[in-house]
C-alpha cells in the first residue's frame, strides 16, 4: 500500500496504529491554514464492517498570521482523535431525516475502497482551529503591541474624511 492510505481490506481485526510523521506535515499545515513546523501523534484505525474507526492523538503547529495585526505567529493544536469514516455510497443512501446515532463521534466520508490518513489529519486540524486567531489568546501580554500594529497599519491606509468638517462647512459663526 502506499502508505498512509489504507486499504479497507487491510486492517486487521485488532486494528492497526500508525505513527504520524512527515508525511501528515504539509496537511496540518493545510488544515492550520499556515506553514506547518511539526506533527506528531499516532492514529489507531480499526474497522467495523465497511465503516472505518479512527482515534488516537494528534499535535501539530503552524505559522499562522494574526487575524488583527497581521503578524506570524506560531500556533499549536493539540487533541484526540474519535471520527468514523463511512463510504460514500452510503452516506448518500441515508435518509436526510435519520436520527444520528448516539456516540458523539465525528463523521467522515471516504470512498469504501481505502482510506487517506492524509486527509484525517488535515480534517482534524481544520476542525479544531478557531475561526479567529489573535496575538493575545497566545499571548495576553502581546495584545497591547498587537492592538498598536494594528492602528498603525490602519494609520497607513488613506483616512477616511472626518465628517464632522461636512457638518461644521454648513455652520455660520455667530457673533
Ligand atoms: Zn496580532
Amino acid at each position: 500500500m502506499s502508505f498512509p492510505v489504507v486499504p479497507l481490506e487491510s486492517i486487521p481485526t485488532h486494528g492497526l496504529t500508525v505513527q504520524v510523521q512527515d508525511w501528515g506535515r504539509a496537511a496540518c499545515g493545510e488544515g492550520l491554514g499556515g506553514e506547518a513546523g511539526a506533527v506528531s501523534g499516532h492514529l489507531v484505525v480499526t474497522r467495523q464492517g465497511r465503516h472505518i474507526l479512527v482515534s488516537g492523538t494528534l499535535e501539530g503547529s503552524a505559522t499562522v498570521v494574526c487575524d488583527r495585526c497581521a503578524e506570524p505567529l506560531r500556533f499549536t493544536v493539540a487533541g484526540e482523535v474519535d471520527c468514523v469514516y463511512i463510504p460514500r455510497d452510503e452516506v448518500a443512501a441515508q435518509p436526510v431525516d435519520e436520527e444520528p446515532p448516539e456516540e458523539a463521534r465525528e463523521e467522515g466520508e471516504y470512498d469504501g475502497v481505502e482510506l487517506d490518513l492524509v486527509h484525517v489529519v488535515r480534517e482534524f486540524f481544520a476542525l479544531e482551529r478557531p475561526a479567529r486567531i489573535l496575538c493575545g489568546d497566545l499571548d495576553p501580554a502581546a495584545d497591547a503591541a498587537c492592538l498598536e500594529r494594528f492602528r498603525t497599519r490602519a494609520a497607513l491606509a488613506p483616512a477616511p474624511p472626518d465628517p464632522r468638517f461636512s457638518v461644521l462647512k454648513g455652520v455660520k459663526p455667530t457673533r
